[in-house]
């Protein structure tokens, strides 16, 4: 028994820091959820170890984006046991622990005791845990900074002014808080019509990459509206775990977050 004692607290003493990557954006509907959890499992493909924690304590849909609904995660010695999903990221969202719609409307303190347990779960050994941050600047982003400060933040927004004039609000908290921001992504950059194929730009195109460089900033690269994303994203499949046209974008973005 001894020696199982000591090798336990090797391993804790070995225990390497997570890398912990926020996703940010400066408003909801962007696509924030949706590139977290692509990115996390892009990083999985990668062979990084990978875990991810919803953070929107209030509108949690990583559970829905990788397919664990229904799944409870367990405690062990007071700490949360993260849930696996198929695609070798294992997760925490409030969707574990709440029933599905239920309305989650929490004072700042538990929500910030909520994104704790999250943070505090056992993780093991995964090397990044991806953060998917609600959207703008409130009570989980001040807990992030304060208690779990992230190693870097990555902003996603959409192409049009408003979008992104809101996403520099993010980037300037993030600087603020000393959390270097990684890079920006721009996501639902333009639009490929499924049926003769041509690509249109609803929101203009472009729009992030410049208002990156405007911040100083690093573009890591753009995501366009293809309605797989929506349609896998829905039935609990990221897309970057499969073989269709946007995998290669995934995984050019997880390679430049990786570096
Ligand atoms: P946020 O986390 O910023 O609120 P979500 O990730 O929940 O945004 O995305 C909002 C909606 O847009 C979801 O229905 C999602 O499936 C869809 N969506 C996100 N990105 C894309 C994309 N690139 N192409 C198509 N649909 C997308």
């Amino acid at each position: 028994a001894d020696g199982v004692a000591q090798v336990h607290v090797a391993i804790m003493a070995d225990k390497v820091q997570p890398v912990i990557l926020a996703v940010g954006s400066g408003k909801g509907g962007v696509g924030k959820s949706t590139l977290s959890a692509n990115l996390a499992v892009a990083l999985a493909r990668l062979g990084r170890k990978v875990g991810l924690v919803d953070a929107d304590i209030s509108g949690p849909s990583q559970a829905r984006l990788l397919g664990t609904e229904g799944q409870r995660p367990v405690a062990h010695e007071n700490r949360l046991v993260p849930v696996a999903s198929r695609w070798g990221v294992p997760m925490l969202s409030m969707a574990q622990l709440t029933e599905p719609g239920a309305a989650i409307a929490w004072r700042g303190s538990m929500v910030a005791g909520a994104v704790t347990q999250f943070l505090e779960a056992h993780w093991d050994n995964a090397e990044i845990i991806v953060v998917d941050l609600p959207p703008g600047t409130g009570d989980v982003q001040l807990t992030m900074l304060q208690k779990f400060k992230p190693t870097g933040a990555v902003i996603v927004s959409t192409p049009q002014d408003l979008a992104l004039m809101d996403a520099a609000r993010a980037v300037s908290l993030f600087e603020k808080g000393g959390v270097p921001v990684v890079g920006v992504i721009e996501n639902m950059a333009g639009y490929a019509c499924p049926h003769c194929g041509e690509v249109s730009d609803p929101f203009g195109v472009g729009g992030a990459e410049a208002a990156a460089a405007a911040m100083g900033l690093d573009f890591l690269g753009r995501i366009p509206l293809d309605i797989a994303i929506r349609r896998e994203s829905d039935a609990g499949n990221p897309i970057a775990a499969g073989d269709g046209p946007q995998v290669q974008a995934f995984l050019a973005l997880a390679t430049r977050v990786n570096d």
